[in-house]
């Protein structure tokens, strides 16, 4: 499952901010995730059954601010939200996917070293 993968980099870069951000305790991650990019379930089912190894995120929630996928026309410009084979606008093909594949960690919530 590609999820799992993902979830594991995320929480390993995760571990390393917390690190050097001296987090005694992580409560919560907020991410990025284009909706092409991952499966929010199966991101939310991975994490659950990872971050136990993860200290110090053993309790931390996931926050997913999902992205939707756009394509553009090469030619006209015009965005829409499916792969369409013929452009509403000027019928030309070959859309560019403009977003939709991000995945990126924003920040952390949690408890700092006294
Ligand atoms: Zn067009």
């Amino acid at each position: 499952m590609h999820e799992l993968a993902l979830v594991e980099e995320i929480l390993k870069a995760c571990q390393q901010a917390a690190a050097s951000h001296r987090m005694r305790r992580v409560t919560a991650v907020h991410i990025t995730v284009g909706e092409l990019a991952a499966c929010q379930d199966a991101l939310r089912f991975a994490w659950e059954a990872c971050r136990g190894r993860f200290p110090p995120l053993e309790e931390a929630r996931l926050e997913i601010q999902e992205v939707p996928a756009r394509w553009a026309c090469p030619h006209c410009g015009t965005q829409y939200p499916e792969p369409l084979p013929r452009c509403p606008g000027c019928s030309a093909g070959h859309p560019r996917l403009e977003s939709g594949l991000e995945l990126r960690m924003d920040y952390l919530e949690g408890d700092g070293s006294p």
